[in-house]
């Protein structure tokens, strides 16, 4: 029945490429084939000094750091953030996962990694937006690398809405936002830390300095999208 309902809505709403806008062929979902070679890759994992290292270097002890796409909101790659995170497509995070996940495998990007642990969003945010996206990415960098994943951290506390806020305010208002929800899970583990966009950079170091609590044995970081 259902598949009767989706081909029914296929040919009154074909699916379309959320960047192009073109027609999507039959194995491809939310952006095609060309969109997809053509989204901006950063290529940080090749090197060891990117500007997302440097965003974090000398602030708390990491192995590997990337953002596997340039984010700007004008960019083609940002369509598909905007989509996952406000238009209710949380499976475009799970495809966007998946490769970035199937192309940094091959590249060991992934070697101190045991366990994927995704950013968490506070419990009322995601009761409001029906899902977190990062819990959607870290599902697809697990299809495509086979490491679990384990939402061992959780956003007790809910925090001011960031864009009103200047920089240093921002960061002060990041402090103690996350919490350890799964001790044993951490502890002497390789934890790859998840999001979705890296701007400042405090998001990731709060949720960072959490972990380190927890005494895991390594901490590597990817986000999808990182801004310039
Ligand atoms: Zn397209």
């Amino acid at each position: 029945m259902k598949t009767i309902i989706k081909g029914l809505l296929d040919v009154l709403y074909p699916p379309v490429c959320h960047v192009c806008e073109g027609a999507l062929a039959e194995h491809e979902r939310f952006v095609c084939r060309r969109c997809l070679e053509r989204l901006p890759r950063t290529g940080y994992h090749r090197n060891p000094d990117n500007p997302m290292v440097e965003r974090f270097a000398g602030q708390f002890p990491f192995t590997h750091a990337t953002g596997h796409f340039f984010y700007s909101r004008d960019s083609d790659f940002a369509s598909l953030i905007h989509d996952m995170k406000y238009r209710h497509f949380p499976a475009i995070g799970n495809l966007l996962g998946r490769v970035a996940g199937a192309e940094l495998f091959p590249t060991g990007f992934f070697a101190d990694v045991d366990l994927i642990v995704p950013v968490p969003m506070h419990f009322l945010k995601q009761v409001s937006r029906g899902y977190n996206q990062t819990d959607h990415i870290a599902a697809g960098v697990s299809d495509a690398t086979g490491l679990p994943v384990a939402k061992a951290l959780c956003a007790p506390r809910h925090h001011r809405t960031q864009t009103a806020l200047s920089r240093e305010q921002r960061l002060a208002n990041m402090d103690n936002r996350f919490a350890v929800a799964d001790h044993d899970a951490i502890a002497g583990q390789g934890i790859l830390l998840v999001d979705d966009i890296c701007t400042t950079g405090a998001t990731l170091r709060a949720a960072a300095d959490t972990l380190l609590t927890a005494n895991p044995r390594a901490i590597t970081l990817l986000t999808l999208g990182v801004t310039i």
